[in-house]
Protein backbone atom coordinates (compact mmCIF):
# COMPACT_ATOMS: atom_id res chain seq x y z
CA UNK A 1 0.00 0.00 0.00
CA UNK A 2 0.79 3.46 -0.77
CA UNK A 3 0.03 6.96 0.52
CA UNK A 4 -2.16 8.42 -2.17
CA UNK A 5 -1.30 11.64 -1.28
CA UNK A 6 1.63 13.69 0.62
CA UNK A 7 1.73 12.28 3.86
CA UNK A 8 3.95 15.14 6.35
CA UNK A 9 6.98 14.41 6.46
CA UNK A 10 9.68 14.46 9.38
CA UNK A 11 13.69 14.16 9.25
CA UNK A 12 16.28 14.06 11.88
CA UNK A 13 19.94 13.59 11.22
CA UNK A 14 23.06 13.39 13.49
CA UNK A 15 25.55 11.13 14.78
CA UNK A 16 25.11 7.84 16.25
CA UNK A 17 28.57 6.83 18.52
CA UNK A 18 29.32 3.39 19.59
CA UNK A 19 29.44 3.92 23.20
CA UNK A 20 31.32 0.27 23.65
CA UNK A 21 32.45 -2.07 21.00
CA UNK A 22 29.79 -2.75 18.72
CA UNK A 23 29.27 -5.89 15.93
CA UNK A 24 26.84 -6.36 13.39
CA UNK A 25 27.03 -8.95 11.43
CA UNK A 26 26.88 -10.23 7.69
CA UNK A 27 23.41 -11.94 8.79
CA UNK A 28 23.30 -15.57 9.03
CA UNK A 29 25.49 -17.60 10.92
CA UNK A 30 28.68 -20.20 9.89
CA UNK A 31 29.16 -22.95 10.61
CA UNK A 32 29.57 -22.95 14.68
CA UNK A 33 33.07 -24.39 13.78
CA UNK A 34 33.46 -21.05 12.48
CA UNK A 35 36.17 -18.82 15.04
CA UNK A 36 35.36 -15.51 13.50
CA UNK A 37 32.17 -13.60 12.99
CA UNK A 38 33.06 -10.97 10.48
CA UNK A 39 31.65 -7.19 10.79
CA UNK A 40 28.71 -6.25 7.48
CA UNK A 41 30.88 -3.83 6.07
CA UNK A 42 30.36 -1.56 2.43
CA UNK A 43 31.94 -2.16 -0.85
CA UNK A 44 34.95 -0.40 0.25
CA UNK A 45 35.01 -2.20 3.14
CA UNK A 46 34.38 0.32 6.30
CA UNK A 47 31.85 -1.33 8.63
CA UNK A 48 28.10 0.13 8.73
CA UNK A 49 25.41 0.27 10.48
CA UNK A 50 21.95 -1.35 8.08
CA UNK A 51 18.97 0.86 8.80
CA UNK A 52 17.21 -2.23 9.34
CA UNK A 53 18.49 -2.59 12.29
CA UNK A 54 18.66 1.04 13.77
CA UNK A 55 15.03 0.60 13.10
CA UNK A 56 14.37 -2.84 14.35
CA UNK A 57 15.59 -1.69 17.56
CA UNK A 58 13.42 1.26 17.39
CA UNK A 59 10.34 -0.62 16.74
CA UNK A 60 11.34 -3.11 19.51
CA UNK A 61 11.32 -0.63 22.13
CA UNK A 62 8.01 0.96 21.20
CA UNK A 63 6.68 -2.64 20.94
CA UNK A 64 7.66 -3.29 24.40
CA UNK A 65 6.06 0.05 26.09
CA UNK A 66 2.97 -0.45 24.18
CA UNK A 67 2.52 -4.33 25.00
CA UNK A 68 2.74 -2.79 28.69
CA UNK A 69 0.20 -0.31 28.90
CA UNK A 70 -2.02 -2.22 26.44
CA UNK A 71 -1.37 -5.82 26.57
CA UNK A 72 -3.94 -6.37 23.41
CA UNK A 73 -2.50 -7.51 19.57
CA UNK A 74 -4.71 -4.71 18.23
CA UNK A 75 -2.15 -2.57 20.05
CA UNK A 76 0.92 -3.97 19.50
CA UNK A 77 1.35 -7.58 18.14
CA UNK A 78 4.32 -9.51 17.96
CA UNK A 79 6.34 -8.92 14.65
CA UNK A 80 8.05 -12.32 15.10
CA UNK A 81 5.05 -14.22 16.04
CA UNK A 82 3.59 -16.37 13.41
CA UNK A 83 0.92 -14.75 11.39
CA UNK A 84 -2.14 -15.15 13.77
CA UNK A 85 -0.26 -13.27 16.49
CA UNK A 86 -0.53 -10.34 14.41
CA UNK A 87 -3.13 -7.52 14.26
CA UNK A 88 -4.16 -8.35 11.03
CA UNK A 89 -4.12 -11.84 9.97
CA UNK A 90 -4.25 -13.64 6.99
CA UNK A 91 -7.97 -14.73 7.01
CA UNK A 92 -9.45 -11.30 8.26
CA UNK A 93 -7.36 -9.10 5.96
CA UNK A 94 -9.00 -11.50 3.11
CA UNK A 95 -12.28 -10.60 4.72
CA UNK A 96 -11.52 -6.68 4.79
CA UNK A 97 -10.50 -7.49 0.48
CA UNK A 98 -13.95 -9.28 0.10
CA UNK A 99 -16.27 -6.60 1.91
CA UNK A 100 -14.39 -3.29 0.13
CA UNK A 101 -14.92 -5.18 -3.18
CA UNK A 102 -12.41 -3.36 -5.37
CA UNK A 103 -12.70 -0.09 -3.69
CA UNK A 104 -9.32 0.59 -2.40
CA UNK A 105 -9.29 3.63 -0.34
CA UNK A 106 -12.17 2.05 1.90
CA UNK A 107 -9.74 -1.08 1.53
CA UNK A 108 -7.12 1.22 2.78
CA UNK A 109 -8.72 2.56 5.41
CA UNK A 110 -10.60 -0.45 7.12
CA UNK A 111 -6.39 -2.18 6.96
CA UNK A 112 -5.23 0.72 9.02
CA UNK A 113 -7.99 0.78 11.64
CA UNK A 114 -7.38 -2.62 12.08
CA UNK A 115 -3.58 -2.58 12.02
CA UNK A 116 -2.15 -2.28 15.44
CA UNK A 117 -0.38 1.16 16.27
CA UNK A 118 3.12 -0.30 16.35
CA UNK A 119 1.87 -1.38 12.48
CA UNK A 120 0.90 1.71 11.55
CA UNK A 121 3.97 3.66 12.27
CA UNK A 122 6.84 1.33 11.45
CA UNK A 123 4.95 -1.10 8.55
CA UNK A 124 4.01 -4.42 8.26
CA UNK A 125 3.91 -6.97 5.44
CA UNK A 126 0.47 -5.54 4.60
CA UNK A 127 0.93 -1.55 5.27
CA UNK A 128 4.04 0.58 4.23
CA UNK A 129 6.28 1.83 7.44
CA UNK A 130 5.69 5.62 8.01
CA UNK A 131 9.48 5.60 9.38
CA UNK A 132 12.78 5.07 7.31
CA UNK A 133 16.01 4.70 8.59
CA UNK A 134 18.93 4.89 6.19
CA UNK A 135 21.51 2.58 6.29
CA UNK A 136 24.40 4.40 8.33
CA UNK A 137 27.90 4.89 6.99
CA UNK A 138 30.74 5.10 9.50
CA UNK A 139 31.81 9.02 10.20
CA UNK A 140 35.76 7.91 8.87
CA UNK A 141 37.58 10.53 11.29
CA UNK A 142 35.89 8.85 14.09
CA UNK A 143 37.54 5.51 12.93
CA UNK A 144 40.44 4.25 13.09
CA UNK A 145 40.16 1.80 10.38
CA UNK A 146 40.49 -1.52 12.44
CA UNK A 147 38.59 -3.86 14.26
CA UNK A 148 38.95 -5.80 16.83
CA UNK A 149 38.70 -9.14 18.45
CA UNK A 150 36.59 -10.46 21.31
CA UNK A 151 37.70 -13.55 21.55
CA UNK A 152 34.93 -16.69 23.21
CA UNK A 153 31.74 -14.29 23.37
CA UNK A 154 29.22 -16.92 23.50
CA UNK A 155 25.78 -16.60 21.93
CA UNK A 156 22.80 -17.46 21.44
CA UNK A 157 22.75 -17.97 17.42
CA UNK A 158 19.14 -17.22 16.84
CA UNK A 159 19.37 -13.91 18.89
CA UNK A 160 22.47 -13.13 18.69
CA UNK A 161 22.52 -12.14 21.89
CA UNK A 162 24.98 -13.38 25.35
CA UNK A 163 24.19 -16.74 26.73
CA UNK A 164 23.88 -19.34 23.79
CA UNK A 165 26.21 -22.41 24.52
CA UNK A 166 28.65 -21.59 21.78
CA UNK A 167 31.49 -19.41 21.94
CA UNK A 168 32.62 -17.32 18.87
CA UNK A 169 35.52 -14.90 18.49
CA UNK A 170 33.62 -11.18 17.61
CA UNK A 171 34.68 -8.73 15.01
CA UNK A 172 34.12 -5.54 17.03
CA UNK A 173 33.97 -1.88 16.03
CA UNK A 174 35.79 0.06 18.56
CA UNK A 175 33.46 2.23 20.96
CA UNK A 176 33.98 5.68 19.76
CA UNK A 177 33.31 5.26 16.30
CA UNK A 178 30.13 7.02 14.86
CA UNK A 179 28.16 6.64 12.20
CA UNK A 180 26.05 9.04 10.23
CA UNK A 181 22.47 8.71 11.13
CA UNK A 182 19.18 9.95 8.98
CA UNK A 183 15.81 8.90 9.69
CA UNK A 184 12.24 10.25 8.09
CA UNK A 185 9.04 9.71 9.33
CA UNK A 186 6.13 9.74 6.28
CA UNK A 187 3.89 11.56 8.62
CA UNK A 188 2.82 14.71 10.55
CA UNK A 189 0.74 12.81 13.05
CA UNK A 190 1.66 14.02 16.16
CA UNK A 191 0.48 10.44 18.66
CA UNK A 192 2.89 8.85 15.32
CA UNK A 193 5.53 10.85 15.80
CA UNK A 194 5.38 10.85 19.83
CA UNK A 195 5.76 7.10 19.45
CA UNK A 196 8.83 7.82 17.39
CA UNK A 197 10.48 10.42 19.64
CA UNK A 198 10.33 8.46 22.46
CA UNK A 199 12.14 5.20 21.10
CA UNK A 200 14.42 7.92 19.75
CA UNK A 201 14.72 10.14 23.13
CA UNK A 202 15.87 6.17 24.64
CA UNK A 203 19.12 6.36 21.84
CA UNK A 204 19.53 9.85 22.91
CA UNK A 205 20.12 8.76 26.03
CA UNK A 206 22.08 5.91 25.24
CA UNK A 207 19.58 3.00 26.54
CA UNK A 208 19.30 0.88 23.17
CA UNK A 209 21.80 -1.15 21.93
CA UNK A 210 22.26 -2.82 18.63
CA UNK A 211 23.89 -5.59 16.78
CA UNK A 212 25.46 -9.10 19.05
CA UNK A 213 26.27 -9.36 22.30
CA UNK A 214 23.91 -6.77 23.82
CA UNK A 215 23.47 -8.53 27.45
CA UNK A 216 26.68 -8.30 27.49
CA UNK A 217 26.74 -4.66 27.34
CA UNK A 218 27.99 -4.45 23.51
CA UNK A 219 26.20 -2.18 21.04
CA UNK A 220 25.32 0.51 22.99
CA UNK A 221 24.86 3.05 21.11
CA UNK A 222 24.54 7.40 21.45
CA UNK A 223 22.35 9.64 18.97
CA UNK A 224 23.40 13.43 18.97
CA UNK A 225 21.12 15.23 17.32
CA UNK A 226 21.81 17.69 14.75
CA UNK A 227 19.02 18.72 12.98
CA UNK A 228 15.04 18.23 13.22
CA UNK A 229 12.60 18.93 10.62
CA UNK A 230 9.18 18.56 9.95
CA UNK A 231 6.93 19.60 6.39
CA UNK A 232 3.38 19.62 7.08
CA UNK A 233 1.34 17.80 4.87
CA UNK A 234 -0.85 21.30 4.44
CA UNK A 235 -0.61 22.85 0.65
CA UNK A 236 1.61 26.09 2.25
CA UNK A 237 4.03 23.47 4.52
CA UNK A 238 4.19 21.63 1.27
CA UNK A 239 5.13 24.54 -1.33
CA UNK A 240 7.50 26.27 1.51
CA UNK A 241 9.58 22.96 1.29
CA UNK A 242 9.53 22.88 -2.32
CA UNK A 243 10.61 26.44 -2.66
CA UNK A 244 14.12 25.73 -0.50
CA UNK A 245 14.12 21.76 -0.22
CA UNK A 246 17.83 22.28 0.89
CA UNK A 247 16.32 23.61 4.27
CA UNK A 248 14.17 20.33 4.39
CA UNK A 249 11.32 21.51 5.98
CA UNK A 250 10.57 23.71 9.48
CA UNK A 251 12.94 23.48 12.47
CA UNK A 252 11.20 21.06 15.01
CA UNK A 253 12.06 22.61 18.53
CA UNK A 254 11.84 20.62 21.86
CA UNK A 255 8.76 22.07 22.79
CA UNK A 256 6.62 20.34 19.72
CA UNK A 257 8.61 17.28 20.04
CA UNK A 258 7.03 17.12 24.09
CA UNK A 259 4.02 17.73 22.14
CA UNK A 260 4.18 14.80 20.20
CA UNK A 261 5.06 12.61 23.04
CA UNK A 262 2.13 13.66 25.01
CA UNK A 263 -0.14 13.09 22.05
CA UNK A 264 1.36 9.16 22.11
CA UNK A 265 1.07 9.56 25.94
CA UNK A 266 -2.44 10.42 25.68
CA UNK A 267 -3.38 7.79 23.22
CA UNK A 268 -1.84 5.28 25.29
CA UNK A 269 -3.56 6.54 28.28
CA UNK A 270 -7.26 6.81 26.83
CA UNK A 271 -6.46 3.44 25.00
CA UNK A 272 -8.04 4.88 21.99
CA UNK A 273 -5.94 7.21 19.41
CA UNK A 274 -6.94 11.14 18.96
CA UNK A 275 -9.53 11.82 15.66
CA UNK A 276 -7.13 12.74 13.01
CA UNK A 277 -8.00 16.34 11.49
CA UNK A 278 -7.25 17.17 8.00
ZN1 LIG B 1 0.64 -5.03 14.32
Amino acid sequence: MTFDRFPGRFALSGRLEAVTALHIGVGGWGPPTGSDLPLIRDALGRPFIPGSTLKGALRAAVERWVRTVRPSRQRACAITGGADARCLTPTRLEQLRREAAGDEARLAQAVVAESCWVCQVFGAPWLASRVACADLPVIVETWSGGVMVREGVALDRDTETAGGGVRYDLEVIPAGTAFHCQIEAATDVPWQLGLLALALRELEAGRLALGAGRSRGLGRVLLHVERRTLVRRDADSLLRYLAAPVEGGEPVDDAQVASWVASALDALRADALPVEVG
